[in-house]
């Protein structure tokens, strides 16, 4: 549950979440991204290093690739987000994150929320649509352990 403070957000894109954590990309974001920017998956996808699992990463324990980075932060980071308005779904949620436990989503903040420079500012945010954020990954997710487990 987030706190009315919790609740003020507003990214001033100072870079912190695109250089300390790596981001991982379901199918979706994939196929996104590619439409976009017309490249195939390999220029900006990678497989997770050994470190993912500790804090740095993101979601634990599945067997997804992670954003590539390029002099120690995410490929797509200029100044600014060069995918900002077609970023990953971790991205979109980031400083936010959520428990699924029997199909109900419960948000709260990501373990390195504190380091977020635009956390306890700006305006209100959307509950609805970070649920909406988090239910797609919830869903992803599951795709992902299926086709996995076919596979
Ligand atoms: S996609 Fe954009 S917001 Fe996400 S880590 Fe990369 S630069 Fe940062
Ligand atoms: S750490 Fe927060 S303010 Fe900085 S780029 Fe990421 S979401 Fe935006």
């Amino acid at each position: 549950m987030l706190t009315p403070e919790e609740r003020k957000f507003e990214c001033v894109h100072c870079g912190f979440c695109c250089i300390a954590l790596r981001i991982p990309v379901f199918s979706s974001d994939i196929r996104r991204i590619q439409i976009h920017l017309k490249l195939s998956p390999d220029e900006f996808v990678e497989d997770p290093p050994d470190y993912y699992d500790s804090e740095r990463g993101w979601i634990t324990n599945t067997n997804l690739r992670v954003l590539r980075q390029k002099h120690g932060q995410c490929i797509f980071r200029q100044e600014n987000c060069q995918i900002y308005p077609f970023r990953p779904l971790a991205c979109r949620l980031f400083p936010y994150s959520f428990v699924s436990k029997d199909n109900d989503i419960v948000l709260r903040l990501h373990k390195l929320a504190d380091f977020c420079s635009g956390l306890f500012a700006g305006k209100d945010i959307s509950i609805k649509n970070l649920h909406q954020i988090a239910q797609k990954i919830v869903d992803e997710l599951k795709k992902n352990r299926n086709n996995h487990s076919e596979g």
